[in-house]
């Protein structure tokens, strides 16, 4: 690692988010990248946004932090979550249920 060790871009190197990137994500997000979820970034898993078993890569721009509930959830049941930018530099997922029902 250099002097300024900004590594925030590690693509499919490696699976987990870096120390550096989890600090990086904490510093953009507050909460659960899911609308309306209460849980605190620092609580939260890092997850990929476009999914690594899908090719994602661990990029500081594919990663966000969810709650351990919505991590799961996001995963099984993609249709469910619509992606959303949030200013500049964030993601955000809006929970769009099984629009099935009605
Ligand atoms: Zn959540």
């Amino acid at each position: 690692m250099d002097a300024d060790g900004c590594v925030l871009d590690v693509g499919r190197t490696a699976r987990r988010a870096t120390r550096r990137q989890r600090c990086a994500i904490l510093a953009r997000y507050t909460r659960c990248m899911v609308d309306h979820c209460p849980m605190p970034a620092h609580l939260c898993q890092i997850d990929h946004i476009s999914n690594w078993s899908d090719g994602g890569a661990t990029d500081l721009n594919n990663l966000g932090p969810t709650c351990q509930f919505h991590n799961r959830d996001r995963y099984r049941h993609p249709e469910h979550y619509r992606l959303h930018r949030v200013g500049k530099d964030r993601w955000g997922f809006t929970y769009i249920g099984t629009r099935s029902k009605g």
